[in-house]
């Protein structure tokens, strides 16, 4: 896992971004998710592990800085907030079950599904560059 945080560490400094502590805090904290978390979510974590006081904005810039080297992945799940998952190229990504009711995110894998985009890309000659799958509707506790 913390080989992201190093991955993403590299890539910005060779993009010429200065160093900044508050946004390695960013990547620590993304690097220890196993799905996307909500820039709230970020903030609200870095300050239960009070890691340098970063302000939202702080948050935020680090977010978009990390998605335009497409180091996260910025996904408009539909509640209200985008979520940021870190991109690892070393793994397979997981797409998304959204609940519509709670907000729960929960991750899913499917070679199939993976295999039938990368043939839509091919037929479409269109050079795809990431994507995401969202699937909405209600978790097992909201169901119930
Ligand atoms: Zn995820
Ligand atoms: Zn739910």
């Amino acid at each position: 896992m913390s080989d992201w945080a190093t991955h993403a560490k590299t890539a910005m400094r060779e993009a010429g971004l200065r160093h900044s502590a508050q946004r390695d805090a960013v990547v620590e904290l993304l690097a220890r998710q196993t799905c996307a978390l909500s820039a709230q979510q970020i903030d609200d974590g870095l300050r239960r592990r009070r890691r340098p006081a970063a302000s939202r904005a702080t948050v935020y810039r680090a977010l978009e800085q990390l998605a335009a080297l497409r180091l996260v992945q910025r996904l408009d799940v539909g509640l209200g907030e985008a979520r940021y998952e870190p991109v690892r190229p070393d793994r397979d990504h997981h797409h998304h079950l959204v609940c519509d009711e709670c907000g729960q995110l929960t991750p899913f894998e499917d070679a199939a599904l993976e295999q039938a985009i990368d043939r839509v890309s091919r037929s479409a000659s269109f050079s795809v560059q990431e994507h995401d799958v969202v699937l909405h509707g209600l978790c097992d506790s909201c169901s119930a």
